[in-house]
């Protein structure tokens, strides 16, 4: 019984058939080969975005820092929250690889529109003493399992665009988002005047596939080149399209992401019946349940693998924490039906 996280799972037989399919030839190498053309033009197609610049890392938070210094020049500062995996877990990767501060816009969990027009002119009182307004980072869903509507999207790119400032999404989850939506990938991105997004698939089935979409291309030599200076650009990338390929095709990517928001309710609603205090009811694939210390180790002792959200590992056995449980494409309807036994 594994809720760790979502990158726990193995990868989805169809995508290392791809890799197996594609591993047969010479090929030219980064990126100058057929199926990383044919990977592009698919995420245009399914993006309708026949304009968009699109580029292929391997990991989620070298799509997110590279995406966004690519969007704000080192003195400015990127208004983002302060669960978003930018400021808590990339290792001040952004510092590195940017320069950039982070602004953390309060509130608990989703960006509302009022906090951030406040915080954006909070950032100008100082002239040139202070830290320049940069872009906005999202993150859908969020680090704390929630959704942003479409609406919700919309108020926010506007209070942004309001101050010419850029919006960048990091989907590491995009498509446990999009399938709760059920909108369609412009809809969530471009449409709702998001400029750039991360746009994962690693933690949705891949082996490693995370890629970078400018739909304004006005970027993309400069992010071409930040990405090899940046040790990003791999050799043999012919791999790596592969997997966006297959994930993009007869939809893979949806029925995944189906599959673990559909764990996740029935986890969610089991728990429920339990009475275990839940944080919201997903919308996506991850539960958020509150828990004494004393049931969290019993169910560690029990061989549950799962984390703790904002708190510790040790303390007070009778005092109430919060516990992080993630599904993924490869987790069954009968392996839910288990814990809930077990619980
Ligand atoms: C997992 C995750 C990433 C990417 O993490 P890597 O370990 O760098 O691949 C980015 N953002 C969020 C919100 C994540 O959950």
């Amino acid at each position: 019984m594994y809720f760790a996280s979502d990158n726990s799972g193995p990868v989805c037989p169809e995508i290392l058939h791809a890799l197996t399919r594609a591993n047969h030839a010479f090929a030219p190498s980064y990126g100058a080969d057929d199926i990383t053309q044919q990977a592009q033009t698919r995420v245009r197609e399914k993006f309708e975005a026949p304009d968009a610049a699109i580029y292929l890392v391997a990991t989620g938070s070298a799509a997110n820092v590279l995406a966004l210094s690519a969007l704000s020049e080192p003195w400015e500062t990127i208004f983002c929250t302060a669960d978003s995996h930018i400021h808590q877990d990339e290792c001040n990767a952004i510092e590195f690889f940017g320069g950039n501060k982070l602004t953390l816009v309060q509130g608990d969990d989703k960006i509302n529109p009022e906090a951030l027009h406040e915080e954006i002119l909070r950032q100008e009182q100082r002239g040139v003493h202070g830290p320049q307004r940069g872009p906005v980072s999202i993150t859908q869903i969020t680090e704390k399992g929630s959704l942003y509507s479409l609406d919700e999207l919309h108020s926010l790119t506007h209070v942004a665009h309001e101050f010419n400032l850029p919006v960048h999404m990091d989907g590491a989850r995009f498509a446990n988002a999009l399938v709760a939506l059920g909108c369609s990938p412009a809809d969530m991105t471009w449409k709702a005047g998001i400029d750039v997004v991360s746009f994962g698939g690693t933690k949705n089935g891949c082996l490693q596939l995370e890629a970078v979409i400018f739909f304004d291309p006005g970027k993309a030599r400069e992010f071409e080149l930040r990405r090899k200076r940046g040790a990003h650009l791999l050799s043999k990338h012919r791999f790596i399209a592969a997997q966006m390929v297959e994930y993009l095709r007869e939809d893979l990517w949806l029925r995944c992401a189906r599959n673990a928001n559909a764990r996740a309710r029935q986890l969610a609603e089991g728990l429920q019946q339990a009475n275990f205090t839940l944080l919201a009811m997903p919308r996506a694939n991850m539960v958020f349940a509150k828990m004494s210390r004393a049931t969290y180790q019993r169910l560690k002792e029990a061989g549950v693998t799962f984390y703790l959200w904002n708190s510790m590992e040790e303390g007070p056995a009778e005092e109430t924490i919060t516990a992080r449980f993630v599904c993924d494409w490869f987790i069954t309807p009968e392996q839910i039906d288990e814990f809930l036994q077990l619980i």
